[in-house]
């Protein structure tokens, strides 16, 4: 149950106001359950069959399972009925792409199709670019891709080199450049292209027909080896002005938004992929004997599944938490501007998608290498899904927005809201200063939630000593930043953990909750007393300091005991105790 279904909070206000209830798994309607079996019967049916053959080579099976996805509906989720789609709320696709992410490779194939790929032209197309393409897409008929990396530029997605020049006649355009690491570019029909012209970043439909454009080889990759990855190349390719996409220059809005819907499929991606992990662990340690017993009852492996499973509930809730406040934003939206109000209402929560992207593929690259481990040698023989797992895994932190440039992202947006007035964030750490000066000694009442408030303070002290510090040039200071986005990370999850936790009867999740809530509060304390002493000097270093320990304090507890319970809890499921 949702608290208030009128007022959507604002992305970024849970760290300025305490949350009482949110979206959960729990509350998945019919149809989201009906999607998930059918993905789940879609892996096991389509995928499942084809899965070897794809990773040896055999890329052209995403082009039937993409058409097969698109028969069951699987390909418009996001799309208006008027084009052939389901139009349903975002967490249906996160359902979707959790259900998806063991296929690895196709994964990738279907994640570019229906993300990156297609909603570039259901937020931004003409009608007549949509009547031409839109329903094509969703039926699989089509296929797309996303060209915005070139070999010199990935990051820095602004330094693109790729050129369009108008002709004189002022028919087309004229596209030059190469783009790289292009997912789908060995069968996608329609490429949306990022090029610049004399008013910026533009964004253009290109077929694949087109005269001039040439694809390189299929990139020899670590993992997600079922996805096709080609360099493309433009030589004078004459894109007609019909298909150029959204306005002239403003390339960069297309670009960026939508990769904040990618980011947050794929934090969700990834706890699916977690799962699989943890659930080939748990099965593995059940049935491997060492020393005359299974695996299991050894304290250290119990420790990493417990650790997976605390990881995955702390992640699982906070992606759904995010995909609610999305779905109740959208929702109450103006629907005659529908394209701009989706746009506007993902963006308000585009710090949410970008803590979830960091979250999520940490959680999976802990979860495979804890996986690994658990499998002893057999863990690196290809014979065993462990070992492919590790390796499709590893993308996840490359992809949609480094890891890095993510983390710079999330107290940059926050500081850029408050800069704005949008959040009150320097009146929070400006009166927060002042209670660090004159600690109270009350016993809070609800302890476990009075620690994730301390964190908060924490979180808000650093960004603003950070940004009185250092004003226009805290962009500079990274590593200050990074510390200040790791405990913003921990503070979103292990809020997330706890009350969901609350809600379900089972006394292990109050565990998961507390396991996540207690590591959380000590790196907090380790990584904000790292930063302190270049935020601050002399004594009101000493009291910050001083400040930092008390918010972080808690009372030791037997980790060693509520791992242990967590452990047995997932062997028993073998897997993922996934909440009823
Ligand atoms: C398998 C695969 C599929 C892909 N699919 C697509 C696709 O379909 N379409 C597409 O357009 N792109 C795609 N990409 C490209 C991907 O998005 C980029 O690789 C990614 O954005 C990183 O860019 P880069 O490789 O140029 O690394 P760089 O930007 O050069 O980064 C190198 C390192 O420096 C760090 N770094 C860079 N800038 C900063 C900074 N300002 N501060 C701190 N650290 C920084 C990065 O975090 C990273 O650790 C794909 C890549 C791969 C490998």
């Amino acid at each position: 149950m949702i608290a208030d279904r009128k007022q959507a909070k604002k992305g970024g206000s849970w760290l300025l106001e305490p949350t009482a209830t949110f979206f959960t798994p729990e509350d998945f309607d019919d149809t989201t359950r009906m999607i998930q079996d059918t993905v789940r019967t879609f892996v096991e049916k389509e995928y499942a069959p084809v899965s070897d053959a794809m990773e040896h080579g055999a890329l052209e099976h995403n082009i039937p399972l993409l058409a097969k996805a698109g028969e069951l509906g699987l390909l418009g989720v996001e799309v208006s009925e008027e084009y052939g789609g389901l139009d349903l709320p975002k967490t249906v696709s996160t359902v979707i792409a959790e259900g998806l992410s063991p296929t690895g490779g196709f994964s990738v194939s279907y994640g570019v199709q229906t993300s990156i790929g297609l909603l570039p032209l259901v937020y931004w197309g003409t009608k007549a670019q949509k009547d031409k393409y839109l329903a094509k897409l969703v039926s699989g008929e089509l296929i797309a891709a996303y060209c915005l990396t070139e070999p010199q530029s990935g990051s820095d997605a602004m330094g693109a080199k790729t050129r369009a020049e108008l002709t004189e006649d002022g028919k087309y355009y004229l596209l030059n450049g190469t783009k790289m690491w292009i997912s789908n570019a060995g069968f996608a029909h329609l490429f949306t292209v990022f090029a610049k012209t004399k008013e910026g970043l533009t964004a253009f439909l290109v077929e694949r027909d087109m005269p001039g454009l040439r694809f390189g080889g299929e990139e020899k990759k670590l993992g997600i080896k079922a996805s096709s990855t080609r360099q493309v190349f433009f030589e004078d390719v004459k894109v007609p002005v019909e298909n150029l996409l959204g306005e002239l220059g403003k390339g960069h809005k297309i670009a960026f938004n939508v990769l904040n819907v990618g980011r947050y499929k794929l934090g969700a991606g990834a706890i699916g992929g977690a799962k699989e992990a943890l659930e080939l662990s748990a099965k593995y340690a059940k049935e491997r004997v060492a020393f005359g017993t299974p695996i299991a009852n050894f304290g250290l492996i119990q420790q990493k599944l417990a650790e997976m499973a605390s990881r995955i509930f702390a992640g699982e809730s906070a992606v759904y938490r995010t995909m609610g406040m999305i779905d109740e934003a959208l929702e109450n939206l103006d629907k005659a501007n529908a394209a701009e109000a989706v746009l506007a209402g993902i963006e308000e929560y585009a710090i949410e998608a970008s803590i979830i992207k960091v979250l999520g593929s940490e959680i999976l690259d802990y979860s495979v290498d804890e996986g690994v481990q658990i499998h002893g040698g057999y863990g690196y023989s290809a014979e065993y899904p462990i070992e492919r797992a590790y390796r499709d895994s590893r993308i996840n932190r490359i992809f949609e927005g480094t890891n890095e440039i993510n983390r710079l992202l999330i107290p940059g947006m926050l500081l850029r809201r408050a800069l704005k007035g949008e959040l009150p964030l320097f009146e929070a750490a400006t009166q927060l200063q002042k209670e660090l000066l004159e600690p109270s000694f009350d016993e809070p009442e609800d302890k476990e939630m009075s620690q994730i408030e301390n964190l908060k303070k924490l979180a808000l002290a650093l960004l603003g000593l950070a940004a009185q510090k250092y004003t226009t040039k805290v962009e500079q200071e990274q590593e200050v930043l990074g510390v200040t986005a790791d405990i913003l990370i921990d503070i979103y999850a292990a809020e997330s953990a706890l009350l969901r936790s609350r809600r379900l009867t089972d006394s292990v999740y109050a565990d998961i909750a507390q396991l996540y809530a207690y590591q959380a509060i000590d790196r907090a304390q380790a990584g904000a007393l790292s930063v302190l002493p270049r935020l601050v000097e002399g004594d009101e270093m000493r009291v910050m300091a001083s400040a930092a320990r008390r918010l972080t304090k808690h009372d030791p507890v037997d980790l060693v005991e509520i791992r242990r319970r967590i452990a047995t809890k997932a062997l028993e499921a073998e897997g993922y105790p996934q909440p009823k």
